[in-house]
Parts: C-alpha cells; structure tokens; sequence
C-alpha cells in the first residue's frame, strides 16, 4: 500500500497546506479519503489519470473534508469518465447530496454514473481483496468515521476529526501506520472536538502501531513541531512524522 497525505492542514488559512485528503493506492487502484479545499490540485499532482479515482470515502461533512467534492465531479465529468464512481459516507450525506446535485449544481447531474453509500456506525466495505471498515470518531455534534484499510496483513487507521476517542484507539492496536488528527495545543479547548498532543501521546501509548503520522495541523502546532512530535513519541517504539503535503508513506 503507498499512502499519500495530499493534504494535512484545517480551516485554518496556511499556504504550505491545503486542507484534509488522503490518497491509498492498492495495487494501482486508488481509494480517496475525505476531499477537502485543495485536494483535487494536489490529487493531480500525484495520478496520471484522475478517472481512475472510483473509490471515495467521506468522514463528515464538514466543509474542510468535503468542499472539492464538487470540483472533483466537474473534472471527472470533463474527463470522461464512464466508469461507475462510489462515494461513501455517514447517513446525513442524504442531506448534502441534495443541497449539492439538487439545489447548488443540478447541472452535474448525470454527467457519470455515481452512486452513494451510507455507511452505518460501524461497517465494512470490500474492495477487491482490500477491506474498508469504520467506526464513529467523536467530533462534537457531527456524524463522523474513522476508517481503517486492511489488505494482505497491512493495515492503516485514519482518525478523520476527533477527540480522543477509546475506539479509535483500539481500531488503531498494531497498526502499521495511524494517520491521526492533532489539531490543537494542550491547554483548554471546546470539549470533545479535535485532540491535542498529550491526548494523542496516550493514545499511541494505548494502540502501539509502527508509525503515526500527525495531520490536521493548524499553524499553532506547526510553529513548535519539534515540540510537539517529542509530546507525541512519549516513550514509546512508535515512529512519530509531521504530515505534510505530498508525504509518501509506504506501508
Ligand atoms: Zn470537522
Ligand atoms: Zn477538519
């Protein structure tokens, strides 16, 4: 598996980072997480051939993981793609679906065949000898997933937007590479929301996987990153990285 964080930053404006995606090829075959601002540049940066995106998992719906969804559809309209395109996501993507191809862009519809997929709190989904499952991340009032990727003993967890949240970390236990959020510094913070370094410390304590690669950094935490990847390592065997941009993992 060759992961490729595309993009590794918030809402926060920062020119070095554009906001959240992260690209998984399996074998040539590519599964897209979350689409947020910047993304689809940074998609073409990366493939030769955008049409063989197929796969596309959302977390939520926040606009920062989803707004170059719409982007993505245009260009995989002018592309040409005939090929049938699956978007998966929690239930309320009912709701934005509408609010997109109804209300916003009805002209997109149609243009290729797409289909969704609501994806109850704790699911699964094969793709080729792949698996996809997930399991709610803890993101204040909103519908959210963490999914984890299995394919032939490798394994890869990504924590979407959350708090510490005990079953993201135990869907973490062993993984080769967790790719977690840590958007804030310690110190107070609205309840339940995103995690901080210390909260991400124990959950590595707790999972244990091979590698964590920070993402979802806002510019407070990238202007003491040293500080923050020490926090994070604790004393554990966990090689600890700051995503950025464009970062190729091989997993
Ligand atoms: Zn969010
Ligand atoms: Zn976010």
């Amino acid at each position: 598996m060759k992961v490729t964080l595309l993009g590794t930053g918030t809402s926060y404006p920062d020119p070095e980072r554009v906001q959240s995606g992260i690209l998984v090829e399996i074998e040539d075959k590519p599964i897209l997480l979350d689409v947020g601002s910047g993304i689809l540049h940074r998609l073409l940066q990366v493939v030769d051939d955008v049409t063989k995106i197929q796969h596309v998992f959302l977390s939520h719906f926040h606009i920062d993981h989803c707004s170059d969804f719409v982007t993505l559809c245009q260009t995989l309209w002018l592309s040409g793609l005939r090929d049938q395109v699956n978007i998966y996501g929690p239930p309320v993507m009912d709701q934005w679906w509408e609010g997109v191809f109804d209300t916003a862009f009805p002209y997109l519809k149609g243009r290729f065949p797409i289909v969704r997929h609501k994806l109850s709190k704790h699911d699964q989904v094969k793709i080729n000898e792949a698996s996809v499952r997930c399991v709610p991340s803890c993101h204040g009032d909103m519908d959210s997933r963490a999914y984890r990727i299995d394919w032939k003993g490798k394994s890869v967890v990504y924590s979407s937007d959350t708090a510490p949240c005990d079953e993201i970390a135990d869907f973490a236990k062993g993984v080769d590479l967790l790719i977690h959020e840590c958007n804030w510094l310690d110190g107070e913070h609205e309840k339940r929301v995103h995690t901080s370094p210390t909260e991400l410390a124990a959950i590595v304590a707790h999972a244990e996987p091979l590698k964590v690669a920070l993402v979802h950094l806002s510019p407070s935490v990238v202007g003491v990153a040293e500080s923050v990847l020490s926090i994070v390592k604790g004393t554990s065997d966990t090689e600890v990285m700051l995503g950025h941009d464009l970062m190729e993992i091989d997993v």
